[in-house]
C-alpha cells in the first residue's frame, strides 16, 4: 500500500471541506490529514477514499464520511491516554482517528468477517488498537470503566450498559433514532445516576443491531 503525493494532496482537500462544513478542532483535522484514509477501502474505491462520503466496506457496512467521524471526535474532546470503548469497529477508521489523538482505542464489532478483516489489517498499518468480536451493546465489563464511550451505528436506545461503563465526568456520545435517522447525542456523566444529555443535530448511521445472531 503506497501513500503518494497525491493522496496526501486528496487530503488536504479533504480537510478543507470537512473544517469548512464547521469542524474546528485542530487535533481532529490533523487526526484526518495523517491518516491515509484509501488504506481502509478495497483498491478499487480508491478515488472515492478521499471524497467527504460514507463508503460501503463489506458485510453490508460502510466506513462513516469522514465530516461524521470527525464531528463525533469533536464532541469526545479526546485528550492523550483517554481510555476510549468504539462500538462499531467496521474498517477501523474511526478507532484510528482516536488513536492518533493518543486515545488507548478498545473497539466491539459484531460482524465476524469484518471484526476478523479490521483485526488483521490494523497492525499491518501500524495501528496497537485492542479489537473485540461481540455485542456493543453489552460494552466491555472486564475493561470498564472507560473516559469515553462512541457509538458508531444507528442506536434505537441509549445502551444500559454502557452509560455504567462510563466514568463519572465521562463522555458518551451516540447517534440515536430508528428508521434510518438518528439524533447525535452527548451524555456527560456528572456523577453515578445524574447526566446532562445534549443534541447536536441529525444524522443517518447503519443501524446498531441488538439481540440478533451473529453472523
Ligand atoms: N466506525 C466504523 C464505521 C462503522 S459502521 C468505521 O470507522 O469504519 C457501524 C458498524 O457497527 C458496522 O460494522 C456494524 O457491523 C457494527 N455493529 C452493528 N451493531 C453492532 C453491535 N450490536 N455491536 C457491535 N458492532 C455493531
Amino acid at each position: 500500500m503506497t501513500d503518494n503525493y497525491r493522496h496526501k494532496g486528496l487530503r488536504k482537500k479533504l480537510v478543507e471541506t470537512v473544517r469548512q462544513k464547521g469542524i474546528k478542532d485542530e487535533t481532529v483535522l490533523e487526526a484526518i490529514e495523517n491518516i491515509p484514509r484509501h488504506f481502509f477501502m478495497d483498491s478499487s474505491f480508491l478515488e472515492f477514499a478521499y471524497k467527504d462520503k460514507a463508503f460501503p466496506i463489506g458485510s453490508g457496512q460502510t466506513i462513516s464520511q469522514p465530516y461524521t467521524v470527525a464531528f463525533q471526535t469533536e464532541l469526545l474532546e479526546v485528550k492523550k491516554g483517554d481510555k476510549i470503548l468504539e462500538i462499531g469497529t467496521g474498517s477501523g477508521y474511526q478507532a484510528c482517528v482516536l488513536a492518533e489523538l493518543g486515545a488507548k482505542v478498545f473497539s466491539i464489532e459484531r460482524q465476524k468477517k469484518l471484526y476478523q478483516k479490521t483485526k488483521e489489517f490494523l497492525p499491518s498499518i501500524g495501528y496497537r488498537i485492542k479489537t473485540f468480536y461481540g455485542d456493543g451493546f453489552k460494552g466491555l465489563p472486564a475493561f470498564q470503566p472507560f473516559d469515553k464511550i462512541i457509538i458508531t451505528a444507528g442506536a434505537p436506545h441509549i445502551p444500559e450498559d454502557l452509560i455504567k461503563q462510563l466514568k463519572v465526568g465521562g463522555i458518551l456520545v451516540i447517534p440515536e433514532g430508528t428508521g434510518g435517522i438518528q439524533i447525535m447525542k452527548r451524555i456527560i456523566k456528572l456523577s453515578e445516576n445524574k447526566f446532562e444529555t445534549q443534541e447536536h443535530g441529525t444524522f443517518s448511521f447503519v443501524p446498531l443491531l441488538e439481540n440478533k445472531a451473529n453472523d
